[in-house]
């Protein structure tokens, strides 16, 4: 028998990053599939990320994810970027194929796996709450995919009118802006509403989008991209009114299969990646 003792190498760059715990479901993924991979959590200032990104090409790392502030900035050192990370104008997680780094964008992807075990995002009239990153890559993804309308509902209106602006005009999508002002009413014959902001993030568990409940038809169904806790103040108030709901761990989860499935081509187990995930969020919880 040959005696290996070289791992491969996975990691995520952010500044900072110590309380990001991707970490904890990629390496429980790794491990309950027998394979001898590692995933750093690496702090990277922003003037040293073109370092990091020679030096993970000079260590032939697997590959590697990007998180706040480096998912713009590292576009240009990369040797190719993916049709929808160029669309969303930012990558996630950088793959290493045939001796390129090439990036893509997984957070909208990971909403869509999520979503395809519920629907078909194909013909959907979608209400999108924010305009962010997440926002972005979401909306991107389900104009790719087929949705019929995006309404973008965004608290400050550049933002808002900029990303529909943005899907009409490099998608050709149908995208109009709402403004979010008081509690805005779910426009009949909606199918799908996603709540893409930061509202109902730990610590602030309570709050909740402020919006017109009694207009939230039950055929509607309703996703929140909170991955901490999973079970938002909306999702809860959705399945009260009878709507099939996706949270947002499911997609953080997703996003992370899908960066395992680039760099190793294995589809990990995700009951072992949301167990793994789940623990860390409820000690967290509890701390
Ligand atoms: P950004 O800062 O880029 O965007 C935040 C968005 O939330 C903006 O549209 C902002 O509106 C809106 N917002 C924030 N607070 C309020 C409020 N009180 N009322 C109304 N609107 C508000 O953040 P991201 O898009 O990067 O991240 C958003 C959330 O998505 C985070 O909580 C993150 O945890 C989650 N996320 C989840 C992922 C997953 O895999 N589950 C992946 C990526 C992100 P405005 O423009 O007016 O400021």
């Amino acid at each position: 028998m040959t005696l290996n003792f070289k791992q491969e190498l996975t990691a995520v760059f952010g500044f900072p990053v110590a309380e990001n715990p991707t970490q904890v479901m990629v390496e429980a993924a790794y491990r309950h599939h027998g394979l001898d991979w590692r995933y750093l959590t690496i702090e990277v200032p922003p003037r040293d990320l073109a370092d990091a990104v020679a030096g993970a090409r000079a260590m032939g790392f697997g590959g590697f994810n990007l998180t706040i502030p480096h998912k713009v900035s590292v576009m240009p050192l990369l040797d190719r970027i993916g049709e929808s990370a160029e669309v969303i104008g930012a990558v996630n997680c950088v793959v290493a194929r045939e001796g390129e780094l090439v990036g893509e964008n997984t957070d909208g992807r990971g909403f869509l796996e999520s979503l395809r075990a519920v629907r078909d995002p194909a013909g959907l009239r979608v209400v999108l709450l924010g305009a962010g990153g997440a926002a972005r890559a979401v909306a991107v993804e389900l104009a790719l995919a087929g949705a019929e309308s995006i309404t973008v509902v965004n608290r400050t209106a550049q933002r808002g009118e900029e990303l529909a602006g943005h899907l009409r005009d490099k998608l050709g999508a149908k995208a109009a802006f709402q403004q979010w002002s008081d509690r805005i009413a779910v426009p009949s014959g909606t199918d799908l509403l996603v709540n893409a902001t930061s509202i109902g993030l730990f610590p602030d568990v309570e709050a909740c989008a402020p919006l017109d409940f009694d207009s939230l038809d039950r055929d509607v169904v309703v996703a929140d991209v909170i991955p901490n806790p999973p079970l938002t103040p909306l999702l809860r108030k959705a399945g009260e009114r009878g709507c099939r709901t996706i949270d947002g761990l499911g997609m953080l989860i997703n996003q992370g299969r899908i960066g395992i499935r680039y760099w190793t081509g294995l589809d990990p187990d995700p009951a072992v990646m949301r167990a793994a995930l789940e623990k860390v969020f409820n000690s967290t919880a509890a701390g």
